[in-house]
């Protein structure tokens, strides 16, 4: 049996893939077992920041594995350390929580925001208010904060304490603060799962003023906007807001899982001894790789990922198989006339590789890659947009 069979056999069926059998990566390229080359403009979904096995990732990521790959959060350790650090600096949060992945970091904060609500408040503030057409993970807690009622058709009874409202939609929200008892608001800046959508800047701040006026935590979910994707260290920031709650994953591992929840000033010592914990949380090889990553995203580097931002789309607004171009920095939706998973399957084949969120396809290059090969796809991208069929 070649690999797709033996997948197919033994691997539990969650995920319609393409046909590419993955064989190694360089940068934004992507090779598979023929040899065939592949621009990536998904990046893992957003995860290899600086593309497949950047050199400086991976030794960080050496080094530390020939040092102490795995110790447990018994002892303290560097890498941890020192990676929580930069963050909170960087960003004015309190405390980090390292976890694996976005589906926990997630967790962590609605833990944070339970606790701190039933302390101040009471034990029936336990509402989480979200946003529908929101993406916040799979387990049954995540599945119920994301507020797409097909993720949660056949897993029933999902967690409780989860309430969707519609985004944009202020007086929805007030009356929701009004009668719900909500412990938080959580949300993404730019819903990715859900098509691509950037919140505008009046909502966000609403819901901050919403929030602040009724101490509610304000949690932002930056599992796909964070670590420099939007131009910016944070979505947040393009809106000139400050949470309470951030939680990250996906790029600042840059390949590795990691997981990530900032605390900021109200619940920065919220939790307790026993109240919250991961066994393989702060893993000091996932935190070396973050550390490597994190470090590099300065100024100058985001100023970089807004250029590519602002080219591709100016590219793809002149593009007239294009009808609408949504998103920030290298986050972008495009609105095809074609459906987008033709025009997936064609870029493909043509040594292109996108995603797509709902209706549109998605891009998600590494943040580092070349404009030469930027431009390269976005015309080989382009040029099947605009085909007749
Ligand atoms: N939150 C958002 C906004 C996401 O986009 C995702 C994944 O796509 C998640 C949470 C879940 O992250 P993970 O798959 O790492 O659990």
């Amino acid at each position: 049996m070649n690999l797709t069979e033996l997948d197919k056999k033994y691997i539990a069926n969650t995920y319609s893939r393409f046909p590419v059998e993955a064989e190694h990566g360089k940068g934004a390229f992507l090779y598979d077992k023929n040899g065939k080359e592949y621009i990536d403009l998904g990046s893992g979904i957003g995860v290899n920041a600086f593309g497949y096995c950047d050199e400086i990732w991976q030794n960080a990521v050496k080094e530390q594995l020939s040092t102490l790959s795995h110790t447990s959060n018994l002892y303290y350790t560097e890498p941890s350390v020192k990676l929580a650090k930069l963050l909170c600096e960087r960003t004015g949060m309190k405390k980090v929580f390292f976890s694996n992945s976005g589906a926990e970091a997630n967790e962590c904060a609605i833990k944070a925001a339970r606790k701190y609500a039933a302390e101040k408040k009471g034990a029936d503030c336990f509402n989480i208010i979200t946003l529908k057409n929101s993406f916040h993970g799979r387990t049954l807690t995540t599945l119920a904060a994301t507020g797409q009622d097909k993720f949660h058709e056949l897993f029933n009874p999902l967690t409780p304490g989860f309430i969707s409202v519609s985004a944009e939609d202020i007086k929805e929200l007030e009356n929701a603060v009004k009668t719900e008892k909500p412990a938080a608001v959580m949300l993404e800046c730019i819903q990715g799962e859900g098509g691509v959508i950037p919140l505008s800047a009046e909502y966000i701040k609403a819901v901050r003023r919403i929030t602040e006026e009724n101490d509610i935590l304000m949690i932002i979910d930056e599992v796909q906007t964070g670590n420099g994707r939007t131009g910016k260290l944070y979505a947040y920031m393009n809106y000139g807001i400050m949470p309470d709650i951030v939680s990250t994953a996906k790029g600042l591992g840059g390949g590795l899982p990691l997981g990530t929840t900032l605390l900021g000033e109200k619940v920065e010592n919220i939790f307790g001894f026993g109240d919250h914990g991961s066994t393989f949380g702060a893993n000091p090889v996932c935190c070396a790789a973050a550390l490597s990553v994190f470090e590099r995203l300065d100024d100058g580097f985001l100023s970089e990922v807004t250029k590519k931002s602002e080219f591709l789309f100016d590219y793809f607004k002149n593009c007239k198989g294009i009808k609408s171009v949504s998103g920030m920095g290298l986050m972008i939706g495009l609105e095809t006339v074609r459906p987008a998973k033709n025009i997936a399957a064609e870029a493909l084949e043509k040594g292109v590789l996108v995603l797509t969120a709902k209706t549109k396809v998605r891009l998600l290059p590494p943040l580092n890659i070349d404009f030469a090969v930027l431009e390269k796809a976005a015309k080989i991208l382009s040029e099947i947009c605009e085909k007749e069929n």
